[in-house]
């Protein structure tokens, strides 16, 4: 049922130390020292797409840089029962409210597919597991061993809907201690002594989070259709009502009013056809947007050519002067974060997920209404040093709190308290 993720990337300690502050480098190392050679096996559904395997494919090789011996398995679709992960995919909607119906079968097919993972995982030496989201997650209950397990829940799952959440909860408490990425995704239902949260970060190893000089990202943009001249506004993110991308339109044009020549991104590509919501979303916006020769919106990724979802998103965000991410709700918004360590101005919507990044003022601003987000725009296109100012502001405290070397941590810390430490 289980494939090994191979070909990970390699980086050394000194590179992964060289993002970190001063106070975690030194304790990364110490709690590193400690677990040298401890095995430590992460399971999730897929080795590509989605949040879960991008921290993965990031993390594993980190904790590796630094001697602990990890290694990252994943669902062999070949091998999955048909429609597993149809099943999968509605469970995680279920576990986040969405109604929804099951068949007996497919809870019968579920523990199944728990008991095999575990028969596998029971043959592969480790000291501590590591499982990832609903797909994996029955196997806990049916290994041979008492081992260290952690499980990790990357959804929020405070109003699950109950005949879901009632088949899922004897599983989950199987674990040692269950980690969110939102302690207001945990459901009550989990004690607080067997629940603990890593907030997101990124990778600053990672292509997707390089920096590229201004001038040289607009030149990247221009056979896109972008303009070299005038300033440039950014809002990164899927065309989703609670990103409100719609807002960020109807702010742009009066912001523009006192800055006439400024243009407007607007970067969602949609990576999966399938998803009628988004394309509803985009047709709205496009709608507004018609007859706009300064709004340019990116969906279709057959646009692209050439190059890739990435590295437009990268450069996209290099290249633009004031980045915008007006979300309504937001369980953190990895775009700002991703942002801000460019070094950009940002200006976020009202979503409790921002506002865990931003403080009003001191590394960007927070606009609650459409006529706040236009006299935002307004203040950071006119005001090229308070810019410089809350871009600087942001990107230290990305530093700070939400980079790799950080998670890194968290993930030793709790690996550190559950299994006994080799004495060298
Ligand atoms: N993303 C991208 N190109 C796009 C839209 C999104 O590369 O056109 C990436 C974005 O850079 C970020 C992730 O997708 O890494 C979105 O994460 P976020 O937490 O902001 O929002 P989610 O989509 O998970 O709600």
């Amino acid at each position: 049922m289980l494939q090994k993720v191979e070909d990970l990337k390699n980086v050394s300690s000194k590179e992964v130390l060289g993002y970190a502050t001063g106070e975690h480098a030194k304790e990364i190392e110490e709690l590193a020292k400690s677990l040298r050679g401890k095995r430590v096996l992460h399971i999730n559904a897929t080795p590509q797409g989605g949040g879960v395997a991008e921290i993965l494919k990031s993390l594993i090789p980190y904790l590796r840089a630094f001697g602990v011996e990890a290694e990252w398995y994943a669902f062999d679709p070949a091998q999955a029962p048909s429609g597993f992960f149809g099943f999968t995919n509605r469970l995680h909607n279920a576990l986040q409210g969405e109604p929804t119906e099951f068949y007996q079968e497919e809870w019968a097919t579920y523990e199944r597919v728990g008991q095999q993972v575990a028969a596998e995982l029971d043959e592969i030496p480790h000291d501590v597991l590591v499982v990832h989201d609903p797909q994996p997650l029955p196997a806990a209950r049916f290994l041979s061993h008492k081992l260290p397990r952690i499980l990790f829940i990357h959804i929020d799952t405070v109003n699950p809907q109950k005949g879901a959440w009632g088949h899922v909860l004897p599983f989950v408490e199987e674990y040692d201690q269950v980690v969110f990425s939102n302690e207001e995704f945990v459901n009550s239902h989990i004690s607080r002594e067997r629940f603990r949260v890593f907030q997101p970060a990124i990778d600053p190893l990672a292509a997707k989070q390089r920096m590229v000089p201004q001038e040289e990202a607009r030149s990247f943009l221009v056979p896109f259709g972008i303009p070299r001249e005038g300033s440039l506004v950014v809002q990164v993110s899927r065309f989703d009502i609670w990103k409100n991308p719609s807002g960020v339109v109807e702010a742009f044009r009066i912001a523009r009013q006192n800055c006439p020549g400024t243009k407007l991104a607007l970067v969602g590509f949609q990576e999966a056809k399938d998803n009628p919501e988004a394309t509803k979303v985009y047709e709205r916006v496009k709608v507004m947007a018609q007859g706009e020769k300064d709004i340019f919106l990116f969906f279709d990724p057959e646009v692209l050519a050439g190059s890739s979802i990435g590295e437009f998103t990268m450069m996209v965000q290099n290249a633009a002067d004031v980045v915008v991410q007006n979300s309504i709700r937001e369980g953190f918004g990895l775009t700002a974060t991703e942002a801000m360590w460019k070094g950009k101005a940002v200006v976020g919507g009202p979503a409790s997920g921002i506002q865990k990044q931003i403080i009003r003022g001191e590394n960007g601003l927070i606009a609650v209404s459409v006529e706040e987000l236009a006299a935002s725009l307004e203040y950071m296109l006119t005001d090229k040093e308070a810019r410089a100012r809350l871009g600087t502001a942001a990107k230290e405290s990305v530093r700070k709190s939400f980079l790799m070397p950080r998670l890194l941590l968290d993930h030793l810390r709790l690996y550190k308290e559950l299994v006994s430490p080799v004495e060298n």
